[in-house]
């Protein structure tokens, strides 16, 4: 006789948290069967929570293996930090508001993008991941940290970016500079982030940087689909939200809320791809995962506008990046590089400012613009700016690794007989708070779990 249900949801619930996803996504009859009737066993089933790049990463060596796995994501799409919107304004372009530029380093992105045959646009020298300012100022800070010896390993940890850096500078300027960077890359202060995180920011300069013409989401739409192929419900659970881990003798239980109902789930194997910054919400998770109680994430909120005609003339000798006030980062980011005409402008802001930014942070940034260069972009609207720190599947934007934070005491993988290991960007030692780190994580983590690493 055939298993009655998979896991231990009922057939009405199960049906109806399939509904969620079908408005993306087309469920053969042969699959829906296969999953009603129960197979594969939860035993051997992995449970991958969250469908961020991480997640469908892990998906996806499982899938290779032909191992059975269910990702469990609280919203209805992949991609999680990744988001593009898509024909943006009058430019046409398309505004990433969440993970956008590509270093040439970051070799995995890269390899997925040419399996995907994605279109990229080019950036050469990269800018965007050191100091997106006037170039000019941009190559005496190089000079500047390239004149002083790295931070010791004990200073990396125990020193903030802040105080390492002014015992090497008292120039204000740059003690600005940095504080955009900061923002712009972790959305912290720097004193909020170890010394250690900032060599890697100049040392290991790209040569190069790309993003991708139709957004990072054709990324996370090209991976999701490596693993839904035309069944896709058969490994997605859309709107569960993880609420509790429980420590059980054979697994963990997985407390979630599905459909306003709260259900349980019995797994012996579990690759948690969640964000580090929802860990303490989640009841049984925070002392799992061993974070200290006051670790802080960054607050990165960004935003975008388009504008008629290429404006900053001699303002700004660069066609990257360039930083317009104390407050804002501001690059341009459109398909045309160089370009003569109208594009597409984007901004982040971090720290205070990005914690609290909204509506107003778009109306302050087309004002800042219009004050210094005194030409217009496009009236803001509300959807061109996401403030990840204010959404509760988020509640920031990049994990920060603190002054005094031991990376050896949290994100342990237990790897007995039942098994339980981290994913995220947050988890990457040398990517961390990049798309490369959360894919190389989730890939490490299926492996690590297979006992393949
Ligand atoms: C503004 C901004 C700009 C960035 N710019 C760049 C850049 O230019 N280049 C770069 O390489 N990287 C950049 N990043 C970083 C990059 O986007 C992230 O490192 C990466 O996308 C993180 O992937 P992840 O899978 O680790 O986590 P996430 O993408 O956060 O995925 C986690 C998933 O878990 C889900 N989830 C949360 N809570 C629950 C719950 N309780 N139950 C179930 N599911 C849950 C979420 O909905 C989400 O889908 C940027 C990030 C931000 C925010």
């Amino acid at each position: 006789m055939r298993k009655p249900i998979l896991f231990n949801i009922s057939r009405r619930r199960f049906l109806r948290s399939m509904g969620a996803s079908t408005s993306m996504l087309f469920l053969g009859c042969e699959s829906m069967d296969r999953l009603i009737l129960g197979k594969p066993p939860a035993d051997e089933t992995v449970f991958i929570l969250g469908a961020g790049l991480a997640g469908l990463a892990a998906g996806i060596e499982l899938k290779r293996r032909k191992i059975p796995f269910v990702i469990l994501e609280a919203g209805t799409q992949p991609g999680g930090r990744v988001r593009s919107m898509a024909s943006f304004g009058a430019a046409e372009e398309v505004l990433d508001l969440g993970g956008e530029w590509i270093s040439s380093k970051h070799s995995t992105v890269i390899q997925w993008i040419k399996e995907l045959r994605l279109e990229v646009i080019r950036r050469t020298p990269a800018l965007v991941h050191r100091f997106p300012l006037d170039p000019q100022r941009d190559k005496e800070f190089a000079r500047l940290l390239k004149g002083n010896p790295r931070p010791t390993d004990a200073e990396a940890v125990q020193v903030s970016a802040l105080e390492w850096f002014k015992k090497i500078s008292r120039n204000s300027d740059f003690e600005t500079d940095l504080k955009l960077w900061s923002h712009f890359r972790y959305g912290a202060d720097p004193d909020q982030i170890q010394a250690g995180l900032l060599p890697a920011a100049w040392r290991d300069f790209p040569s190069e940087e790309i993003k991708l013409r139709k957004g990072a989401m054709g990324l996370v739409m090209g991976l999701f689909e490596r693993i839904a192929g035309v069944l896709p419900a058969e490994n997605f659970l859309w709107e569960h939200r993880l609420l509790e881990v429980e420590d059980t003798e054979r697994g963990f239980r997985l407390v979630m809320q599905a459909d306003g109902e709260e259900i349980t789930f019995e797994a012996r194997r579990v690759i948690c791809a969640l964000p580090a910054a929802v860990l303490s919400g989640i009841r049984g998770l925070s002392e799992k995962s061993g974070l200290p109680k006051n670790a802080s994430f960054g607050k990165l909120a960004k935003g975008g506008g388009y504008f008629a005609e290429k404006f900053w003339g001699k303002n700004f000798s660069t066609s990257g990046g360039f930083g317009l006030t104390q407050d804002f980062v501001t690059w341009e980011s459109g398909r045309r590089q160089n370009f003569q005409k109208g594009g597409l402008l984007s901004f982040s802001v971090g720290g205070k400012l990005g914690q609290e930014a909204g509506p107003h942070s778009l109306q302050q940034w087309r004002e800042s613009l219009l004050h210094t260069l005194r030409k217009e972009v496009s009236p803001p609207q509300q959807d061109h700016l996401q403030n990840w720190s204010q959404l509760p599947s988020f509640r920031g934007s990049h994990f920060v690794l603190a002054p005094g934070m031991n990376r050896e005491s949290f994100f342990r993988n237990e790897l007995g007989l039942r098994k339980w290991v981290w994913a995220g960007e947050h988890t990457s030692q040398a990517f961390l708070g990049t798309m490369e780190g959360a894919l190389r994580s989730g890939k490490d983590g299926a492996l690590q779990l297979l006992g393949e690493a």
